[in-house]
């Protein structure tokens, strides 16, 4: 077990519903020394030719076809890097887009590489929350995800929103109004409170327990536990998160292992 772990918490205009003070309240308990960092962007303080470099970097790594895997960067046109310039200066909804999420990361820990340095190590969880959806190609496929392991470690709202699939009747429901050629406009509110909502309030809960999931890989190696009752579970669908995560509850193994107990 180790306690000598420093978390800094960085976000970039993710969910209006995240609250990432109540997160930081909640992590006290397992003693690790936390810092909310606030805005990343802020926090890099970048010159404006750093943020237009950064923007370019970000718009080549967009995923167009999630059936094709995205090997090396894709450099795109002017109106795209304005876009994403836009989105880091906090003009325009970061919502929308899909990115590479090993590219993505890849370009962040460079510019972490370049300000702080010193504090990449084994000691020191960077963590960003952001509203971008990411996603890693496996099985023929980029599949959106939740959270990404590694430095710095990504979690993000909307792949909270994407990634865990909906009730299996939900996505049969869809077929069959799709293939009629009616309206699905009111199936969302059919379906309501059976999977989490852009800005839906449940959100900082259900993170604090993806964030709890990085802390606990940091610690002992491991990225998920098996108990399906415990918040480190890997949950594949919204109503597992929905219980799962948003209660919060670690089982007596992870317990002891985040040194709560
Ligand atoms: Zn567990």
């Amino acid at each position: 077990m180790r306690n000598d772990i420093r978390l800094y918490i960085y976000s970039d205009y993710p969910s209006t519903s995240l609250d990432t003070t109540y997160i930081v309240e909640n992590l006290k308990q397992y003693g690790l020394h936390i810092e909310d960092r606030g805005n990343l962007l802020d926090f890099l303080s970048p010159t404006q030719e750093h943020i237009y470099k950064l923007a370019r970097d970000l718009s080549s790594i967009q995923i167009p076809d999630i059936e094709i895997p995205h090997d090396d960067p894709n450099f795109t046109g002017r109106s795209e890097i304005e876009n994403e310039v836009n989105k880091l200066l906090g003009d325009e909804s970061v919502l929308g887009k899909f990115y590479d999420g090993f590219w993505m990361q890849r370009i962040l820990y460079r510019l972490f590489s370049e300000k702080v340095s010193e504090e990449i190590n084994n000691n020191n969880i960077h963590l960003i929350l952001t509203g971008r959806l990411f996603g890693t190609f496996e099985d023929r496929r980029y599949h959106a995800r939740v959270v990404l392991m590694g430095t710095p470690a990504l979690i993000s709202t909307s792949g909270l929103i994407e990634a865990p699939a909906k009730p299996r009747e939900y996505y049969y429901v869809k077929g069959r109004l799709a293939q009629n050629g009616m309206d699905t406009s009111e199936l969302d509110s059919m379906y309501k409170g059976r999977f989490v909502e852009y800005d839906d309030p449940k959100i900082s809960s259900i993170l604090l327990s993806y964030v709890l999931q990085v802390i606990a890989y940091e610690k002992t190696g491991e990225a998920f536990c098996d108990n399906p009752e415990c918040c480190l579970s890997n949950s594949h669908w919204q109503e597992e998160v929905l219980k799962v995560q948003y209660e919060g509850v670690l089982c007596d193994k992870c317990a002891e292992s985040m040194g709560s107990k």
